[in-house]
């Protein structure tokens, strides 16, 4: 915890909101405060509620019922703006005007805290009408563009930045019009589902918080408002396309490495011929499940006198069947908590988790009745089925899984022994019963 039970009374004391997230954007301590500035949280809010669920109710008691149906997003930017916020920004909460700042620690832990703004302070400071057209003249000299709008929203001057920005004719009117009109007309109608819309009305309600608007042609701004607490709007409109579409290729390059990386990691797992795990993952899975200590089986498989179908039919063909013989046991064997791997040139191992010994051995006869009936003809016409000689053993509790291997390996040379297509079982010995 970064903030101790001390800092928060300390907080309180001073009317300060205080909450605390871990990296995860799970709560952590807040105190009381943060329940009277958010009375919708007092009794609802509870060590590691993850802070989307937080804005959830956030937004019930916010929204109004047409703009419900958006509150999906709604709490998708709350969530980004409670990782990106940087400044302070303000908002308008239950007739409170507060202003949040936010920071983040090293370990992407974030405290949160809200001060009630004094708006009688402010109101004082609206009272100076002479102060008004100064401003205006003041628009030109601002870089980004600049916007300043009524009580209803509506531009009352802007500043030909603006202009450049929205790609407004100099001979268009400005004044009059709201924000949502003059991007609307930059869209004519054809833009992502109004998506604008909805960022400006948040916008709005975040006084100093940044938000996206997308133009037509890949073009992103980022504005951010300012209101007085008589209404009138200050806006500012910059363009983020450059850093926008660098970003947009940076989570692309991302997602591009992460799908690299998955498929590495399968390659890494994956026997080429047959498409079966390899002997690692076999290995591995075998690992895993001898510690987990549910009954466990395992049969160690061995084609028998495969030398011989690679001296007649050639390698070709004995690749072939190397895949049919996979394929088959795959669809007996496989399921979950269970894998079908081949762990040599002509050996293959099937982990049965959860499986006792009488299941494992019907399996077995599964596996050789069905490798029986299996199309070999198809891969040559004088080919015909070949055998297997399987070695099984079981175990349960947990138990160290080469050891499993070994005693499977040594039925499989009592089988291959006694004269091959057959199944041997062994018994794990007493000595080997330890994880
Ligand atoms: P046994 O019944 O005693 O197991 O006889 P076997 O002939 O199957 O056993 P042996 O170990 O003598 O021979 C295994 C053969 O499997 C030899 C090798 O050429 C062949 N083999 C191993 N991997 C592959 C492969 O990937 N493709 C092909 N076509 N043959 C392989
Ligand atoms: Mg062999
Ligand atoms: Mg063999």
């Amino acid at each position: 915890m970064i903030l101790t039970r001390y800092l928060h009374d300390s907080l309180d004391m001073l009317g300060i909101a205080a909450c605390e997230y871990d990296a995860r954007l799970e709560a952590v301590s807040w105190n009381s405060t943060f329940l009277q500035f958010f009375p919708e949280d007092d009794g609802a809010i509870y060590t590691g509620e993850p802070y989307a669920d937080n804005l959830v109710r956030f937004y019930r008691g916010r929204l109004s019922p047409e703009e419900m149906p958006e509150i999906e997003r709604y709490i998708a930017e709350g969530v980004a703006r409670h990782e990106n916020q940087t400044q302070p920004f303000e908002f308008i909460h239950n007739g409170r005007r507060l202003r949040a700042s936010s920071l983040r620690a090293p370990s992407g832990a974030r405290v949160r805290l809200w001060q009630r703004l004094d708006i009688e302070a402010h109101a004082k400071a609206e009272a100076v009408p002479e102060l008004v057209l100064p401003v205006f003249e003041a628009l030109r000299f601002i870089p980004d563009g600049a916007t300043i709008l009524d009580g209803a929203d509506r531009i009352i001057a802007a500043n030909d930045a603006f202009r450049q920005l929205y790609g407004l004719p100099g001979d268009q009117p400005v004044v009059g019009c709201t924000l949502d009109e003059i991007i609307a007309g930059c869209w004519r109608g054809a833009s992502p589902a109004g998506a604008w819309r909805a960022a400006i009305r948040n916008g709005l309600r975040y006084d100093g918080a940044p938000f996206e608007i997308e133009l037509p042609g890949q073009r992103w701004l980022r504005v951010i408002a300012r209101h007085s607490v008589g209404g009138i709007g200050f806006f500012t409109h910059a363009d983020i396309t450059m850093a926008k579409r660098q970003h947009i290729e940076l989570i692309e390059a991302q997602a591009a490495l992460r799908r690299a990386n998955a498929e590495l990691a399968k390659l890494a797992d994956t026997d080429g011929l047959t498409g079966l795990a390899n002997r690692r993952a076999f290995m591995e899975f075998l690992a895993a499940e001898a510690r987990n200590g549910r009954p466990l089986s395992l049969l160690a498989i061995d084609v028998d006198h495969f030398k011989a179908i690679n001296d007649r039919f050639g390698h070709l063909i004995g690749d072939a069947c190397l895949k049919l013989i996979g394929l088959t046991i795959a669809e007996q064997a496989g399921g979950p908590g269970r894998l079908v791997a081949r762990i040599g040139g002509e050996e293959f191992g099937v982990v049965l988790g959860g499986t006792a010994p009488e299941d494992a051995h019907r399996m077995a006869l599964a596996i050789r009745a069905a490798l029986a009936r299996a199309p070999w003809r198809s891969l040559h016409p004088h080919l015909d089925a070949a055998t297997i000689s399987v070695g099984l053993c079981s175990s349960e509790g947990p138990i160290d899984g080469d050891a499993l291997y070994a005693c499977a390996d040594e039925a499989l040379y009592a089988a291959k022994r006694n004269g091959r297509d057959r199944i041997e079982s062994r018994p794990l010995p007493v000595t080997r019963r330890t994880a």
